[in-house]
């Protein structure tokens, strides 16, 4: 069986979101750190179990584990585990800040993590605080040099382009790839319900970082049509590739490939849909045929695109909620 919308887009990729809670304050996410009302605790192991082996079921392939800040459950390598067991997922992925990679990189290594994102939004480390309230730039560097040591296959950086911030180092991100064999992603600020005065003076379109690069060598990596919305760019003098992610570009929901569950069970259609549907009694029952059931009928119910060009950023209020 294979999960597909009413546009022919496939879905063999999911998003998992374990917790809405973080330790960070990405200015740009969570400015004040978690509101009062935030959940705080997320699915149990059988609700997830249940879910992946539905997912599994549909043709899903790859889950990145995501959050608000994953590595803060205690049990992350138990998900990791669950979700590398079953049948029918080759790759297991998490999007992490980092706080405990150096001292968690094995143990997630040993329970089957295929990839990992780090989210460094700065290599200074005054401006890394500045952006994410935490001083831990070298940790986390050192939490990625753990990591490709223990052997963990992909290692990605994302960072926010943000105009009064970051966007001024671009040179110092390049020259780290000079000799480091890692990708680093650059993303383009999403408006959320939380962050419309900040994203109106941080924005940076992704194309400005794009001319700067082909200005300066780097070359459009070709990638399969089910690779997902990064653009990668290659470049004979650096080790390390780049990619851009780039929401606000033209056809960018073309390629769609993914679909996202809230650490609250609700399957989420689009980063910026309106509410998600709720799936949390069929996980409750373990109950794999209706959770399958019930997704297949919502995906049905997909949008072609998102409306952020009109301002319409639906109900993310920021992307801790649900793991950007
Ligand atoms: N806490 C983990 C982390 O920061 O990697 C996982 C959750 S975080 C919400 C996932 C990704 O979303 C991070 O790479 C983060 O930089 C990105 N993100 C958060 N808010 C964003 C926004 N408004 N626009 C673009 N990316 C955003
Ligand atoms: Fe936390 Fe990640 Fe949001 Fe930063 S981007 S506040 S680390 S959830």
């Amino acid at each position: 069986m294979e999960l597909q919308d009413t546009f022919g887009r496939k879905f063999k990729y999911l998003r998992l979101s374990i917790t809405e809670l973080c330790n960070f304050k990405c200015n740009y996410c969570l400015p004040e750190g978690n509101a009062c009302d935030t959940p705080t605790s997320g699915m149990s192991l059988k609700e997830i179990n249940t879910l992946v082996r539905a997912f599994a079921r549909m043709g899903t392939t790859k889950i990145r584990v995501t959050g608000g800040e994953p590595a803060l459950r205690r049990d992350l390598t138990d998900i990791i585990q669950i979700c590398k067991n079953t049948v029918g997922i080759e790759t297991v992925a998490l999007t992490t800040n980092a706080f405990r990679l150096n001292k968690d990189a094995q143990a997630y290594k040993n329970a089957g993590l295929d990839a990992l994102n780090v989210s460094a939004d700065s290599l200074d480390p005054r401006m890394f605080a500045a952006i994410t309230g935490k001083n831990k730039l070298e940790d986390i560097l050192e939490g990625v040099d753990a990591a490709i040591q223990a052997g963990i296959k992909t290692v990605k950086f994302n960072t926010v382009m943000l105009k009064q911030f970051n966007y001024k180092e671009l040179s110092s991100f390049f020259n780290y790839l000079k000799e480091h064999p890692v990708t680093w992603r650059f993303i383009e600020l999403m408006q959320t319900g939380d962050n419309q005065q900040f994203f109106a003076q941080n924005h940076v379109a992704g194309e400005s970082i794009k001319s700067q690069l082909l200005e300066q060598g780097w070359e459009r990596i070709i990638r399969s049509k089910d690779a997902g919305p990064a653009q990668e760019f290659s470049h004979s003098q650096y080790q390390g590739n780049i990619g851009l992610i780039m929401p606000y570009s033209k056809d960018f929901c073309t390629t769609c490939n993914r679909l996202r569950v809230s650490s609250q069970g609700k399957l989420h259609l689009c980063l910026f849909a309106e509410e998600g549907q709720s799936i949390l009694p069929y996980l409750q029952d373990e109950d794999v045929d209706a959770t399958v059931e019930a997704i297949c009928a919502h995906v049905q119910t997909k949008e072609e695109t998102h409306s952020l060009h009109q301002g319409f950023t639906g109900a993310t209020k920021q992307l801790a909620m649900l793991g950007g």
